[in-house]
């Protein structure tokens, strides 16, 4: 089979609708143009050089802004996701004492000092010092929470405070808490 001559195709400027080689002599030729570069860059080789270097000028710009925004928005998000654990290592590492008093069995009470470690004191080290001082029994135990804290046997919690402050410094005596029915007070 004799392959059929194809019709001559016409290119239409799909901006202002003129087969291609008219838009010059159009309405907006300028609107042509970007057009134009794309699909008809034969019939226009002027434009094209012309006006590909300055493509090229400006597809760099836009690269570089859109590279530096883009930087820019990353900071931020890196800010974002940065402040968010921040914040709660923050929570996390709030530097206080939490004394509580607990009562087991009725009348055997606990004293519960949570935190100290957050002050460089070992916790072991603490637990013997409040033992001896009370002259009672203390232990390092693991709290509900997995954390460390030291239990005292006995009720000591109005003396703790103090001991506390002149055995570590480093420890304002703002920074230690009690909890009473549930709520935490300042021992300050
Ligand atoms: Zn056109």
């Amino acid at each position: 089979m004799a392959e059929k001559p194809q019709p001559v195709r016409v290119l239409y400027c799909a901006v202002c609708s003129l087969p291609a080689e008219y838009c010059e002599f159009g309405p907006d030729f300028e609107k042509c143009k970007p057009w134009l570069i794309q699909n008809a860059p034969d019939l226009y080789p002027d434009l094209t050089k012309d006006s590909s270097s300055k493509e090229v000028d400006k597809a760099t710009e836009q690269l570089q802004s859109t590279g530096i925004s883009s930087a820019a928005s990353s900071a931020t998000k890196q800010e974002e996701v940065k402040r968010l654990p921040g914040g709660k290592i923050k929570k996390k590492d709030k530097k206080e004492v939490i004394i509580e008093k607990v009562v087991r069995n009725k009348r055997k009470s606990i004293t519960t000092v949570k935190g100290l470690e957050l002050f460089g004191v070992k916790l072991s080290d603490a637990s013997k010092k409040l033992g001896k001082k009370f002259a009672t029994g203390a232990s390092v135990v693991k709290g509900p929470t997995e954390k460390e804290q030291i239990d005292v046997q006995g009720d000591i919690s109005y003396d703790v405070v103090d001991f506390i402050t002149e055995t570590w410094p480093d420890v304002p005596e703002t920074a230690i808490f009690f909890i009473e029915d549930g709520k935490k007070v300042h021992a300050a």
